[in-house]
């Protein structure tokens, strides 16, 4: 018997009567003669909303609690989902992150995976068990405590647990027919893909695509599990993530992603000298601020202005951590410059490594529409910039042309 994993997430688990087109996918691989684990999301918007309560007691807050709080709309959907197995006759239980167990470091909101127990679940699906209905996006940390992987993380309990019990496949349901060259929603002219390399897609959703947790594509590079994303409301055949020698046709940019609720940060007249940086970041990252691009100016009269990005509702968290570095007086700096109205757009392809220009086109392609560039970042095989908000779907739309990107 193979074992599969199937995914559902947050709009494929909304409501009951959606769960029950989940349950009939699910039956259907039983009948297949499969044994599956499935992994659901919160329902709906479930998690957004704790979040906002969170943020009515405070915008500071206690990580370990958050964690406590948004962990339980996973609780509700995989019973909720155990019970409408259970009604057409199939053997299914729920399970939380702890009962399996997902073992986690103590890095709240944003936990990574240390390892997976799969003796109970193994002896449970001996004893008869089905299905097994796993609460995604929690784990339990080291001090006991209940951990979520940051958001989006169910993707990463999928395919984790895939690896883990070594499954034939890891599908993920989803209410999108796969991965598109960009947000249909900004450009009808996106086109889905059939397939797409492993490496760009962890760049894509690294950078704001949030049809996969990044953590998720990352290991299902490291251990080769076959990922697939698939629409839970129709039959298409989904997007099939492989390594870069099985695609045949290389485009040399395959999507253009971005992050719209970005903010720029800059602290100012910060003493050029050996160490500060790190200091700058340790402040940071004590405060699990999730830091993106960084830029440092050159120097004048021994003092230089660090300028970083980061997630707009991590601002408050990033002010007070680098304010609380200023008046322990670990940390110097004349003044911090915030400004919240901006995006980070991105565009992705395994050809750029072996195709020159693309950076000049992008860059043209932003200035012809008058789009400032404010700061630019690039790896191997992305090139990022951060611009002012209100041009970001005008921008995704000019670089969708510009790559010719409705005609892969
Ligand atoms: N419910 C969590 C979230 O909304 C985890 C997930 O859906 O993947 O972020
Ligand atoms: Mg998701």
């Amino acid at each position: 018997m193979t074992t599969i994993v199937m995914k559902f997430g947050g709009s494929s688990v909304a409501d009951i009567k959606i769960m029950k087109n989940a349950v009939s996918k699910i039956s259907a691989e039983i009948n297949n003669n499969n044994k599956v684990i499935v992994v659901v999301s919160a329902m709906g918007n479930t998690t957004d909303n704790l979040v906002k309560k969170i943020k009515e007691v405070s915008t500071i807050y206690d990580a370990t609690e958050y964690d406590a709080i948004l962990s339980t709309g996973e609780n509700i959907s995989s019973s909720l989902m155990a019970l409408l197995l259970q009604k057409e006759g199939i053997n299914a239980r729920s399970w939380q992150g702890w009962q399996i167990p997902i073992n986690t470091t103590d890095n709240h909101s944003n936990a990574r995976i240390l390892n997976i127990g799969t003796k109970n679940l193994e002896e449970k699906f001996l004893a008869g068990m089905q299905v097994a209905i796993i609460a995604g996006f929690q784990g339990i940390s080291t001090n006991n405590r209940v951990t979520t992987l940051g958001r989006g993380g169910s993707d990463t309990s999928a395919v984790a647990l895939a690896a883990a019990i070594k499954a034939e496949r890891c599908d993920i349901y989803t209410d999108v027919d796969g991965i598109y060259t960009t947000d249909p929603r900004i450009t009808s002219n996106a086109k889905k893909l059939d397939k797409i390399s492993y490496e760009e897609m962890l760049e894509l959703a690294s950078l704001g695509a949030k049809v996969l947790h990044t953590r998720s594509v990352e290991l299902a590079m490291q251990y080769k599990v076959k990922l697939r994303v698939l629409n839970s409301f129709n039959e298409g055949t989904g997007t099939i993530l492989c390594d870069e020698e099985d695609i045949m046709e290389k485009r040399v940019v395959s999507g253009i992603t971005f992050s719209k609720n970005e903010a720029k940060l800059t602290l100012l007249s910060v003493k050029d000298k050996p160490g500060v940086a790190g200091i700058v970041f340790d402040c940071l990252s004590k405060a699990n601020i999730n830091v993106d691009m960084i830029i440092q100016n050159i120097s004048d009269n021994n003092l230089t202005d660090v300028t970083f990005s980061c997630p707009t509702d991590q601002v408050d968290m990033a002010r007070s951590s680098l304010e609380n570095g200023k008046n322990k007086n670990i940390l110097e700096y004349k003044k911090l410059d915030v400004d919240i109205e901006v995006s980070k757009i991105s565009i992705v392809g395994i050809g750029m490594r072996s195709h020159s220009g693309i950076a000049q086109t992008m860059f043209k392609t932003l200035g012809d529409e008058n789009i400032n560039i404010k700061v630019i970042s690039t790896s191997e095989i992305k090139i990022s910039v951060l611009i002012e908000r209100k041009y970001l779907e005008l921008a995704v739309q000019v670089l969708h042309e510009a790559f010719e990107l409705s005609k892969v």
